[in-house]
């Protein structure tokens, strides 16, 4: 019996494909991306600790900091040490042409696109890691089915995914739980599972991988798009109002009906409700699709009826509103009456969806 958990370039996977019914996929991105190692703040000290937001970081420690720039662009996460793993993110060919350049070219392209990010790093750290770290490849791999004979492959090796929703070591962390919960069912374990197949005639380690493979299918191939479409999310639609007006609606939304629904109701993390009680929630409540991608454990591809049906309603409307002429005023007056109420009555801190260690809680 095989586990293979080897990646996106899976040797496993690699002898899988050789057999008769198993199919592959591979597409690379035409972008690259290099890491760059943000210092933590220099002058930080505890006892003073000036900015609580920042806490050592040379930027807000609470944030993903994104500097969108239409084609490309440059993301910064915050690490515990207080540094920042700061990713570039740009199309090879430009790429290629600035590893080919000068220092004077590197440093022209942060001045020009990034001048507040080189002003943190400085130009010799900026150049030293440029002309060091390497430029990764971006890939999608797509296998049907997830296993073969007595092998199975979970993570990157079944399904590897571009990283712009964060979601490749979740997906993975999502193959384990649901396939051992399948053992589980069927009482048995990594350790017992070939004693049992090696005793029993009637015994298929094929029923138990098939049941894995078609309950994270539909959900792998879901959030492979939605990352791909991430990326054009964050380089570029983040900068165009339409996209923001979307998103102080979503977020005005969620507050609202969470208001509704929690209202008298005792507070409580979303995370620490019941798979009964988050059901019904997740019904009611109207939530932002990266809410629900982020911070919940609901299947990639029920969420994703769920975002569509959100979209539908919004376009109802605005197309009605529209279509009315009374998009502008109506609009004014639904956002303010929106910030009144979630102002004076604010939902519980049960509706945030943030979670103090990150993943995807709960479940469903
Ligand atoms: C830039 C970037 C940012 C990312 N950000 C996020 C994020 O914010 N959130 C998130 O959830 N995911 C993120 N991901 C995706 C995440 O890193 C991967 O989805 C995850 O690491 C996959 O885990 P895995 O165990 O399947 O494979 P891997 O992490 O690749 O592990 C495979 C292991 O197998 C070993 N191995 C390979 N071949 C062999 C062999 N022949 N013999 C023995 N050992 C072998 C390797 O050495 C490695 O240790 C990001 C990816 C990238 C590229």
């Amino acid at each position: 019996m095989i586990f293979g958990a080897d990646g996106v370039y899976s040797a496993i996977r690699g002898a899988m494909q050789h057999n008769k019914g198993f199919n592959f996929s591979q597409e690379y991105l035409d972008h690259g991306y290099k890491e760059l190692l943000l210092q933590q703040d220099p002058d930080f000290s505890k006892e003073t600790n000036q900015d609580p937001k920042k806490e050592g970081h040379l930027m807000d420690s609470h944030s993903l900091h994104i500097w969108p720039r239409g084609l490309f662009m440059l993301m910064g996460l915050p690490n515990l040490d207080h540094t920042y793993t700061i990713t570039l993110f740009l199309p090879h060919s430009k790429f290629d042409q600035l590893e080919q350049g000068s220092d004077r070219d590197v440093i022209q392209f942060f001045e020009q696109e990034f001048p507040d990010f080189l002003a943190l790093i400085g130009p010799d750290r900026l150049l030293k890691q440029f002309r060091t770290n390497p430029v990764g490849h971006l890939l999608t791999v797509q296998t049907a089915p997830f296993y073969k004979n007595k092998s199975v492959i979970v993570g990157d090796a079944a399904h590897g995914i571009v990283p712009f929703y964060g979601q490749g070591m979740n997906a993975g962390m999502e193959d384990v739980r649901i396939l051992l919960q399948i053992m589980d069912k069927n009482n048995l374990s990594p350790k017992t599972i070939q004693n049992e197949i090696s005793s029993s005639k009637n015994f298929s380690i094929v029923d138990i991988f098939e049941e894995y493979y078609q309950k994270r299918k539909a959900n792998v191939d879901t959030i492979a798009k939605l990352s791909r479409g991430n990326y054009d999310e964050m380089r570029d639609h983040v900068n165009h109002s339409d996209y923001k007006f979307r998103k102080m609606l979503d977020d005005y939304l969620f507050h609202f009906t969470s208001f509704l629904y929690w209202r008298g109701k005792p507070s409580r993390e979303i995370w620490e409700l019941s798979d009964e009680k988050l059901k019904d929630w997740v019904a009611q409540v109207w939530i932002p699709q990266y809410s629900m991608v982020s911070f919940s454990n609901i299947p990639y591809a029920k969420l994703m009826e769920k975002a569509k049906e959100q979209d539908r309603k919004v376009n109802d409307v605005i197309g009605f509103l529209k279509a009315s002429g009374k998009f502008v005023g109506v609009i004014g007056v639904v956002g303010v009456a929106m910030m009144v109420i979630t102002r004076f009555f604010p939902p519980t801190d049960s509706v945030q969806g943030r979670r103090p260690n990150g993943g995807r809680p709960g479940s469903l």
